[in-house]
């Protein structure tokens, strides 16, 4: 017999990754600040559940962009995938390959669809700020007015679809986050424990590698040590 969640394993086996201060990647900008900031200061190989869901994830999005190129397809022309993307200003970089956006001529309006999987749409009433503001970025880099944000379930290949439209506030505001992670990595000063702090992100501390440093360090949340 084989062992195939063997092989799986070492099939994604990845080295720890040592981060320069200065480059980020554009999908940290929806992810908690201090979770960023600990993959600079102390870097931990990515855990190996994660890595299969992230895996999975990309072979969805390689159906989507199967299904945009197709001939039965007529209304959606697909012109690039996995869209190489790079902002540079002052001191800092946000760059990377993004395996999840797809740029698409819809007639003859042109527009980034990035591919986010879920396991479940039925309570989907809207899009994720994080993802929304990962595509504002994009649209700014690309110069593209016009995003969607496609959430595909992984089990029954149903989605839904949401329309973005380019807004330079929101823009601003995803540089503002990127330029105050760029000062507490170089001050050596912990960010606040965001989704600790936000009822509506906790979820994202069950799967943090990291939870363990955030409690050892702060314990209690006292927000008079961080302003
Ligand atoms: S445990 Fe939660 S608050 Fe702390 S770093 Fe991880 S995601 Fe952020």
């Amino acid at each position: 017999m084989i062992n195939f969640d063997d092989m799986v394993d070492r099939f994604l086996q990845s080295e720890i990754r040592i981060r320069s201060i200065g480059r980020y990647y554009p999908s940290e900008v929806g992810q908690c600040m201090r979770k960023t900031w600990y993959t600079f200061r102390n870097p931990k190989p990515v855990d190996k559940e994660l890595k299969k869901v992230f895996e999975a994830g990309n072979r969805l999005h390689e159906f989507v962009a199967d299904v945009f190129k197709s001939d039965k397809v007529e209304e959606v022309e697909l012109v690039e995938k996995e869209v190489p993307f790079e902002l540079v200003f002052d001191d800092f970089t946000i760059s990377g390959r993004i395996d999840d956006l797809i740029r698409v001529k819809i007639g003859s309006r042109e527009a980034l669809v990035e591919v986010k999987s879920t396991k479940d749409l039925r309570y989907m009433e809207e899009a994720s700020e994080s993802h929304i503001m990962q595509l504002q970025l994009y649209l700014h880099a690309r110069k593209v007015k016009e995003g969607i944000l496609l959430y595909l379930e992984k089990n029954t290949l149903k989605s839904k679809t949401f329309h973005v439209v380019y807004d330079e506030n929101v823009f601003n505001q995803v540089i503002e986050r990127f330029r105050l992670l760029h000062k507490k990595l170089i001050d050596g000063k912990l960010p606040l424990p965001e989704s600790r702090l936000d009822q509506d992100k906790r979820w994202m501390c069950r799967s943090c590698q990291y939870a363990e440093d955030c409690f050892r360090d702060t314990p209690d949340i006292d927000l008079g040590n961080f302003l």
